[in-house]
């Protein structure tokens, strides 16, 4: 049991992250300082190698040894009752035992940052995932077949499981081949890190270099966060060229497509569309379904259809808040002793589902999301710029505030700063024609509809 917990700390660690929306910050001074000591029957017994340990474990113990139960269980597959926490040298010496050495593929699935759970045998095809399905299942089937291979699609939707799948796959059929996965956010940050401490003679960038280029299939996960990060993006830009030129494989998740990067570099975005892009859009009603029961077959729970019927009917959003919704009532189930019933689950997720306070949507929240989801300021849409990367952003707000707001087009005008009405009416048609012509521009719609009312 230890040594399947110890090779897949980095992925429970990561899980916790994702899973529970941890802030970077809060990751970095908790959860990574944490690591495996000893497990005695059901008790996993962790260190904690950080700052103000004793504050720290105090506040570990109160927020996180139950998520960290759940992602273990999720994980290995076995419930631990226990989990403690000590300083360095509190702990008490871990027995001592010969480490056997990881088995071939463990090494492999260590050293390429993969997660096992997230396997095409666990991943639900349906109408809004199927063509990106296809498309993952031929590059996994033959790297370098659609290179690169981006993408693209709103939070919890399945992209960063669909990535992990592919290189999954290539692991298990394809032993010579090197996979690396990496989210956007670890790569600009080692880079930071680089830059910070790098000694002068760059031994460190040509390590960082060797290790991205050395690989036969790259995983670039959320892309959009090194938008704006000059840096990043230039080192990114010579590694995706050197990859392409061996003809490497490149695989490339975003929330929104390539053409949309506004303040991405034109020959980046150039790069990734000589590949081929695919989206993942929300699963309809069935698909919902099929991902809760093969979820819970997964687990070995049993739960009657109407709960899942229950849940998919009501949470609508995306796939992790589904299965956010199913954990926590087996959670509860679990705890306190309780058969799963469609009572219990209404009980349950009654504040998911009727949460008192729904979000309002109004012409300002448009505005903040469009700014944020395109990287440009809120004060830059207000403005009276007309470069295309402000202007395009703010007929969106436009067609947007028309779309989910009773404002009228004097009131958006207003909200936006406009004086002219006609100029609110122009946008508005010009992107509702765009809807109508382009398949992207509507994904891209759908996104940000998304990301403004997740309800
Ligand atoms: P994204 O990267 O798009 O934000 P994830 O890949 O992290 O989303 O998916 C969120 C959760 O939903 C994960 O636990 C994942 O396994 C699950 N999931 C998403 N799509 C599917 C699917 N089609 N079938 C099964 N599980 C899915
Ligand atoms: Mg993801």
């Amino acid at each position: 049991m230890y040594n399947e917990l110890k090779n897949n700390w980095d992925n429970i660690l990561n899980k916790l992250k994702n899973d529970y929306d941890l802030t970077d910050v809060a990751f970095r001074t908790w959860i990574l300082p944490l690591s495996l000591h000893s497990v005695k029957n059901d008790t996993i017994n962790l260190v904690f190698n950080g700052e103000a340990a004793s504050m720290s474990i105090g506040i570990i113990e109160k927020k996180y040894i139950l998520p960290l139960k759940v992602v273990i269980s999720e994980i290995t597959g076995n419930e631990f009752s226990r989990i403690t926490i000590s300083e360095p040298n509190a702990a008490e010496p871990a027995d001592e035992y010969e480490t056997p050495a990881p088995s071939q593929l463990n090494q492999r699935q260590t050293e390429s940052n993969l997660n096992p759970i997230y396997n095409f045998d666990s991943f639900i095809v349906g109408s809004n995932n199927d063509m990106a399905h296809a498309v993952a299942l031929a590059v996994a089937e033959q790297p370098g077949t659609y290179n690169p291979l981006f993408i693209y699609g709103g939070v919890g939707l399945g992209k960063t499981h669909l990535m992990h799948a592919i290189g999954n796959y290539i692991l298990e059929n394809n032993k010579q081949l090197k996979v690396l996965y990496t989210s956007s956010e670890s790569f600009t940050n080692e880079l930071i890190d680089i830059m910070r401490n790098g000694k002068k003679d760059n031994t460190d960038f040509s390590e960082f270099r060797s290790k991205y280029r050395s690989v036969d299939v790259l995983m670039i996960d959320d892309i959009q966060f090194i938008i704006g990060k000059d840096r990043t993006q230039e080192e990114f830009f010579h590694t995706f060229n050197d990859l392409y030129m061996n003809q490497k494989q490149i695989i490339i998740t975003s929330d929104k497509p390539p053409k949309d990067f506004l303040l991405l570099e034109d020959r980046l975005k150039s790069r990734f569309s000589v590949g081929v892009t695919v989206d993942i859009k929300s699963p309809e009603y069935e698909t919902r379904v099929a991902i809760l029961k093969k979820r819970a077959e997964l687990k070995h729970y049993d739960i009657d259809d109407s709960v899942f019927q229950y849940i998919a009917d009501n949470i609508v959003s995306n796939v992790r808040e589904l299965e956010g919704a199913l954990k926590k009532i087996t959670l509860f189930a679990n705890l306190s002793n309780q058969k799963i019933t469609l009572p219990l689950a209404q009980d349950v997720l009654k504040d998911l589902i009727n949460p008192d306070s729904t979000i309002k949507v109004d012409c300002n929240r448009i505005i903040e999301i469009v700014s944020e989801h395109y990287g440009v300021t809120v004060t830059d849409l207000l403005s009276n710029k007309k470069t295309k990367n402000i202007a395009y952003p703010r007929q969106i707000c436009m067609y947007l505030c028309k779309e989910l707001t009773e404002e009228t087009y004097a009131g958006i005008g207003k909200a936006l700063n406009r004086k002219d009405h006609s100029t609110i009416i122009h946008g508005v048609t010009k992107i509702a024609e765009e809807i109508e012509e382009n398949q992207s521009t509507k994904s891209n719609i759908d996104v940000l509809i998304k990301k403004i009312n997740p309800n």
